[in-house]
């Protein structure tokens, strides 16, 4: 069962049912869903959560719709890691990956789609769409094909060739768009009106696809033995998951699942796209919209529809926001493969990159605990790395041509 109570608006308070709204109709607000956390006080416990699976659903008490079979591919409850390699380079003291390239279509937005698509479920709509980056076409795709149900992604043309195969190959329609993100969602806001009745995640069930956001936080607490980090970082693009990562640290301590204060927040932009860092930068209220270029393709969004509500979780709780250029980008996937064993893509090398960038400028505290969230596989920007990840020499299919290589390489002692 779960403790939602409703929407509410996040300007003006107004409440809602359950229902199908997005948008406040006194204030044009944005919408969220509310819980009636002192009620779950004493249903939702350690040990309770515990039991549940081993997926997102074991906070189903705390999402919107977890119902009798919430649509499930297996998002979530993915590792979290110490990173002892990659801490001695930056030159902090304890450092955790949130590895979230270990979700079912390779991104975290299969916690998103899969809380959105089961709220859609039980609200009676039977297509799933969404205006998207890349990665949440592909999770849309994907949950759509597992349920069933039809699906209409619609995506910049010029994305990465790796994501739009990946969600090509789930048969849904997939609409190319010649602009950039930001076309794409004025775009899905005309189709809505028109089309009411697809649920269009991040569009007109918005306030439901956000809440998937917040596992990563409970997951976090949980897998650090029912214990809040002191510092988070995190990838923003819309800047829903700073904000839902902020609201899942909230609620775990107001339940007395694990005592405050909740961590401070660090967002993390590619410079090519980073109107909510420059805004943090400047002490601007108002976040100025930015014509993205950059090689992080899954955070190009130049108007963040949660823009404001970073700025102030970042504002408010002493945060700061990294802002890093594309070759830092790829240096720093690499350093984080070299490392850790992983391999992110684009928005795993901004993630670090800001890091390091936030430690060096000081708002970082390196003697305090981080954890640092891996949103997605690097397999889906490939194209970002094939030109310089590649074989250290072409060699004969002989000894001597290969012995000859190693020594190059000093594997093996020049003779
Ligand atoms: C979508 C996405 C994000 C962040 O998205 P928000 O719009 O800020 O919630 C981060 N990383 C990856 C890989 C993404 O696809
Ligand atoms: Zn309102």
């Amino acid at each position: 069962m779960s403790f939602a109570t409703g929407l509410i608006c996040r300007e003006c308070g107004t409440t809602y049912p359950s229902d199908a709204h997005y948008a406040c109709e006194f204030c044009f607000g944005p919408l969220e869903v509310s819980y009636d956390l002192a009620g779950a006080k004493e249903a939702v416990t350690r040990e309770s959560i515990a039991q549940g699976p081993n997926s997102i659903w074991r906070y189903g008490a705390l999402l919107p719709d977890p119902g009798v079979a919430p649509v499930d591919l297996g998002a979530g409850w993915t590792p979290l890691r110490r990173a002892t390699r990659l801490a001695d380079v930056l030159g902090v003291k304890e450092l955790w990956l949130k590895d979230d390239t270990r979700n079912p279509t390779g991104s975290f937005k299969d916690r998103v789609v899969s809380v959105a698509l089961s709220s859609a479920r039980r609200l009676g709509y039977a297509t799933a769409a969404c205006a998207s980056t890349g990665n949440l076409a592909t999770s849309v795709a994907a949950h759509a094909a597992f349920i069933g149900w039809p699906s209409i992604t619609i995506i910049p043309a010029d994305l990465e060739r790796s994501k739009i195969a990946m969600t090509a190959i789930f048969g849904g329609t997939v609409l190319g768009v010649e602009g950039s993100y930001d076309d794409v969602n004025r775009l899905c806001i005309e189709l809505v009106a028109e089309h009411g009745d697809w649920a269009f995640v991040n569009v007109n069930i918005r306030p439901y696809y956000a809440e998937g956001s917040k596992t990563l936080a409970y997951e976090i607490a949980e897998q650090l033995g029912w214990r809040v980090p002191d510092q988070v970082v995190v990838p923003v693009a819309s800047g829903s998951q700073l904000t839902k990562v902020a609201k899942g640290f909230k609620e775990f301590i107001e339940l007395g699942l694990i005592d405050g204060p909740a961590p401070v927040l660090f967002g993390a932009q590619a410079t090519g796209c980073s109107p909510i860092a420059t805004a943090f930068a400047n002490g601007a209220d108002v976040i100025t919209p930015q014509r993205p270029n950059t090689i992080a393709r899954s955070l190009a969004i130049g108007n963040p529809a949660d823009g404001p509500y970073v700025l102030d979780e970042l504002r408010l709780h002493g945060g700061d926001c990294g802002s890093v250029p594309d070759s830092e980008i790829l240096e720093c996937i690499r350093l984080l493969a070299e490392t850790e064993g992983i391999f992110a893509e684009t928005a795993g090398g901004v993630t670090i990159a800001s890091l390091r960038q936030m430690i060096e400028r000081g708002t970082i505290d390196p003697t305090k605990s981080i954890v640092a969230i891996i949103s997605g596989h690097g397999l889906k920007t490939l194209d970002a790395v094939v030109d310089t990840a590649t074989v250290s020499a072409t060699i004969a299919p002989s000894l001597a041509a290969a012995e000859d290589a190693l020594r190059f390489h000093q594997l093996v002692a020049a003779s």
